[in-house]
Parts: structure tokens; sequence; C-alpha cells
């Protein structure tokens, strides 16, 4: 067990690549905390682990909001007694060109994929520092955190930021013993993609079969996806790494899509 009894707390983890990597977690030990905006999701899925011989606590939790980011964190660390893991996970898509996209889309995936990974990382660092333990903070990049894509404009701009703040915090936290990396996935079929695929169909023209071949998998060396178990094996490796030497980084998980 690599992560025995360390307390990791994941956003977005009722669904797709936070989900995989909670029963990983809890496979490897660790007391997870499901962190999703329907209450009763993210106690679905902690109930689901602790089926399964884990432990696990849902909270409700829209990485937006102030309050309740503070007050999840607030509980899981009442409840579990400490914070050693962040994984910043939640995350949505809009596919639209820039020139139709409105100012409130634009605003929303920012405010889900950059103030919702400043609001979970403030709020845990504060309570690793307090713990004296030290910790590591992951952040849910993408592919997208070092190419482009057409129709992507504020997740693109949001997925590159993640690397600034990933840089900063691991400066920040060094003298505390808190890592902060982020993993890069290349297409996941999850919910957030299995929406997309439609979506570009329609933007690029094209069917959706040809979505998936000619857009999503063209770059990659074998034509795969990347799995959410790829994902959660390599959020393991990471938590699990023992000194400070791994952080600042980004680690791309994509069948060579991207190759820095
Ligand atoms: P998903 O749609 O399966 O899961 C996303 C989860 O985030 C959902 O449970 C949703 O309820 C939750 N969520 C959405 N807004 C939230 C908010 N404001 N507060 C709290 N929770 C919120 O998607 P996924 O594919 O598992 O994506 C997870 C992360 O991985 C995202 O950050 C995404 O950008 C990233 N990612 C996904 C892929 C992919 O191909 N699927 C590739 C690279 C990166």
């Amino acid at each position: 067990m690599l992560l025995k009894d360390k307390v990791a707390l994941i956003t977005g983890s009722a669904s797709g690549i936070g989900k995989e990597i909670a029963f990983e977690y809890a496979r490897q030990g660790a007391k997870v905390v499901i962190a999703d905006l329907a209450l009763e999701a993210a106690s679905a899925t902690a109930n689901d682990i602790i089926k399964a011989g884990g432990t696990a606590m849902g909270v409700a939790m829209d990485v937006t909001n102030e309050a309740q980011v503070e007050k999840g964190v607030a509980d899981a660390v009442k409840a579990f007694g400490g914070m050693d893991i962040l994984i910043s996970n939640a995350g949505i898509q809009i596919i639209s060109p820039v020139v139709d996209l409105t100012l409130d889309n634009w605003k929303k995936m920012l405010a889900i994929h950059m103030d919702g990974a400043f609001l979970t990382t403030r709020a845990c660092m504060r309570a690793m520092i307090a713990g004296g333990k030290g910790g590591s903070v992951i952040y849910m990049g993408s592919v997208h955190s070092h190419e482009a894509s057409p129709f992507k404009a504020p997740y693109v701009a949001a997925k590159h930021g993640l690397l600034g703040l990933a840089k900063v915090v691991a400066k920040e936290g060094a003298k505390n013993q808190i890592r902060s990396n982020v993993i890069c996935p290349g297409f996941v079929r999850t919910p957030l993609v299995d929406k997309q695929i439609p979506e570009q169909a329609k933007e690029f023209g094209i069917s959706e079969e040809d979505v998936i071949k000619k857009v999503m998998l063209k770059d990659t060396v074998d034509g795969e996806f990347t799995t959410t178990q790829d994902v959660a094996q390599t959020a393991v490796f990471l938590a699990a790494f023992p000194t400070n030497a791994l952080t600042g980084q980004s680690i791309i998980v994509s069948h060579g899509w991207s190759m820095q």
C-alpha cells in the first residue's frame, strides 16, 4: 500500500478520472474525500469505496464557491485528522470557436479550472502546513496544458494556466515539504469526452468516427485512448514520491500525442 493512511481530497471525483483515482487511492490505503457538486453523487461514490473495503467520505463542493471549499476541506480534516494530498481535478469542456464564444462561457471555464484550483490549493495548503507533515498537490492538466486545439480557447488557456500555478506552489510549498505537479492526460473516454464528440463533429463538419480517429487520436503513437487507470497510476506515483526532487513538473500521459 503506497498511500497508507494518507488523507486525499479529490475534486470532481463522482465521475470519470477523479472517480478512478479515488478507487485506486483507497486500494493503496488512502482515506479518500470525494468532493463534487452534488452531495448525493459524492456520497454514493464514497459508499461504493467503503463497500469495496476502503475508507471514504463525500462532501458537497462547488470548487468555484469559496465557502463550500473552505467547509469541505475543514470537514475532511475534522473527520480524517489532516490533509496530505489534493487532487484538483474538477473540470468541464465547452466547444466553441473564439468568434462565437460568450463571455459567460469564458468566465465559467476559467472559474472552474482556475478559481477552483486556487481555492482548493489555498485551503489544503493551509491544512498541510498546520499538520506539519508536508503534502502533495496534483493538478489535472491536459495535453492541452502544452498543445492547442481549435474550438477550445478557454480550456487550453486554463490548462496552460495550471502549469504556472503548480510551479509557484512548488516554490512556495518547498519549505513545508509540499510538492506540486500536473498530470496531463490525452483523451480519456469519460462523460466529458463523450459529450464533445458530437459537438466537435458539428464544428469540424465531419463524422463522429472521424472525430475520434482524425482529431482525438490522430497524433498518438498507436491510435489508443488513455484510460482512467493510466491516469490513476500516475497520480499514485506522484503522491507516493518520497522527496522534493519531483516538484513543479508536468507528466504527459497520452500515448505519445504530445512529447515535450
Ligand atoms: P467527468 O465529466 O467524467 O467528471 C468531471 C467531474 O467534475 C464531474 O463529477 C462533475 O460533477 C465535476 N464538476 C464539474 N464542475 C464542478 C465544480 N464546479 N465543482 C466540483 N465538481 C465539479 O470528466 P473527466 O473526463 O473525468 O475530467 C476530469 C478532469 O480531467 C478535468 O479537469 C478534465 O479537464 C481533465 N481531463 C480530461 C481528459 C479526458 O479526455 N477525459 C483529458 C485531459 C484532462
